[in-house]
């Protein structure tokens, strides 16, 4: 116990509470953690404005920062093992995916590790030789980074490192039903020498830690990634007292294949957008929207292979997805297919939960494949978050991006043809922050991630520059300082030659 880190120290929460975490493959106890409250997270942000306003992080050269960087990379590549098997024994997800995951985490440091260093400033020409004109870039403050479950430790470290990069001290909370990695995290940081309370970690429940770090006056940021709905109060919270946010929110976004696309690669990438990681993924492409001309044959290759989809635990290795993230998700899944079928949507595959003895114990559900649904319902209009591919049919090219740009969401989407124009000209009008052309699913940390309309506000730190985390201050400087006189003059000083005529 005691796994709060907050001013360096592990403590324990205030109150004594404690929370139970469950693997949601079979239900079994993976741990038991502190379960903070308000009084907790009060004093993490205390411990974390303290850092800032005395202690040597914010003040530390850029170039050392990145070396603590790299140093952190270094010690994440050690302990790679530990990390994915706890991070699947959280989420459920097959371990491979874990590992794969790593692979990001330990780039994502690396990369600002060196960015850091190249982060100086830069000249602003006053056109002027007597005036000497710079931008500077210095920390926002105190961060409060707000993580979903989805991929614990990944979306931690996207925050994470580009928030120590720029010199701020943090407040992290992680979803409360994966908190694992976010602990051994905190281990690997205090093992680099990060002097103490710039990184600080509190567990628990949205309302208890997650509402008081958006809503704090000594909190300057608040980096949230998360759904639309919780997305939305944190952006209210935060704007009692004008913080700084970032949010990365949902998505519900389209896969468009046209009638010219290779069959097998828009089969292979369709299934693989819809169901990675059970469709827990907020990139994921939920909304196949296909030509008419294909519709059929690709829509019956796609259900005769999702139904042969093999789920299983973490560690099963012949398993290709896992479960949900519990078991209020699975019953969110449930009630998402049963109103889209009240709508009219034809159920093709799925639908239910496995009857396979090996996974009564876990939060499983079938990968669901829906036909027929209607544009502008509920099932294209709401995000799942689980493995339930909607199908909808498309006549040309304007029709295509006209249902693709039909929903509040804007965060990724898809397009399948072998017409490079044609996928140029779509991808221009798509109204989603990421495109994927003849591919799904690949992320770049040197490229820009944001979401378009409600799926976010702001580019997600990390994945480009440190712009996120840093105050631009200009510094101006006259070189030639001498008095203007722009409102009025000194009393003029008597020439000897008129004191002389007195
Ligand atoms: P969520 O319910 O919105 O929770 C996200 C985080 O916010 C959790 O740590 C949660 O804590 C916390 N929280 C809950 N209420 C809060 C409040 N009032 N104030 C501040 N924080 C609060 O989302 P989720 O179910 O964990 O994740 C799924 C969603 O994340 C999906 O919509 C998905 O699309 C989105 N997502 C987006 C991206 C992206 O890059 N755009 C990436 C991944 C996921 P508790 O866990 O304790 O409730």
């Amino acid at each position: 116990m005691a796994e709060l880190f907050i001013g360096g120290e592990w403590v324990s929460a205030l109150a004594g509470a404690t929370r139970e975490i469950r693997c949601p493959a079979d239900g079994s106890l993976v741990a038991t953690v502190d379960e903070a409250d308000r009084s907790d997270t009060e004093s993490a942000i205390d411990a974390a404005r303290r850092a800032f306003e005395a202690g040597p992080w914010p003040r530390t050269p850029a170039a050392q920062r990145g070396d603590l960087l790299l140093k952190v990379a270094a010690l994440i590549d050690r302990d790679k093992a530990a990390y994915a098997r706890a991070e699947s024994l959280d989420t459920g997800k097959r371990l491979v995916e874990s590992e794969y995951d790593m692979a990001d985490v330990i780039s994502c440091f690396r990369y600002f590790g060196k960015l850091a260093a190249h982060e100086s400033g830069r000249i602003v020409d006053a056109g002027n030789p007597d005036i000497a004109s710079r931008i500077v870039y210095e920390p926002v403050g105190v961060c409060g980074l707000i993580t979903p479950w989805n991929y614990p430790l990944l979306q931690a470290v996207w925050k994470v490192a580009p928030a120590l990069a720029a010199g701020n001290t943090f407040v992290l909370k992680p979803s409360e039903l994966t908190p694992s990695t976010a602990i051994l995290l905190m281990r690997t940081l205090q093992e680099a020498h990060l002097p103490d309370g710039v990184a600080n970690l509190v567990l628990g429940s949205g309302a208890e830690v997650g509402a008081p770090l958006a809503e704090h006056p000594d909190v300057d940021l608040v980096s949230f990634t998360g759904g639309l709905a919780t997305g939305t109060k944190v952006a209210a919270a935060a704007a009692a007292t004008v913080k700084k946010v970032a949010l990365e929110l949902g998505g519900k976004n389209p896969n468009i294949v046209f009638a010219d696309a290779d069959f097998e690669t828009a089969v292979d990438y369709a299934i693989t957008a819809a169901f990675l990681h059970s469709g827990q993924v907020c990139s994921a492409g939920a909304r196949l929207i296909v030509q008419n001309e294909l519709h059929d044959e690709l829509v019956d290759e796609i259900v005769r292979r999702t139904g042969r989809i093999r789920l299983g635990g973490p560690f099963d290795s012949m398993a290709e997805t896992g479960p949900l993230i519990s078991a209020a998700h699975l019953e969110k899944i449930e009630h998402y297919v049963a109103a889209a079928m009240t709508e009219g949507a034809t159920l093709r595959t799925g639908g239910w939960r496995p009857e396979d003895e090996h996974l009564k114990d876990g939060s499983y559900y079938l990968p669901t494949v829906l036909t027929d649904v209607k544009q502008g319902s509920y099932a294209v209009r709401e995000e799942a978050f689980g493995p339930v591919l909607t199908v909808e049919r498309f006549t040309d090219e304007d029709d295509a991006v006209r249902i693709a740009n039909d929903t509040h969401y804007g965060l990724a989407g898809g397009v399948f043809t072998k017409d490079g124009d044609k996928a140029q000209r779509v991808a221009a009008r798509l109204r989603h922050g990421t495109i994927w052309i003849n591919d799904y699913h690949p992320y770049l940390p040197q490229a820009e991630w944001g979401g378009f309309k409600r799926s976010g506000v702001g580019r997600e730190l990390g994945r480009a520059g440190l712009a996120e985390y840093q105050e631009a201050k200009h510094i101006y400087q006259n070189l030639r300082p001498q008095p203007q006189y722009w409102f009025s003059r000194p009393p003029q000083t008597s020439s000897p030659g008129r004191e002389s005529t007195q």
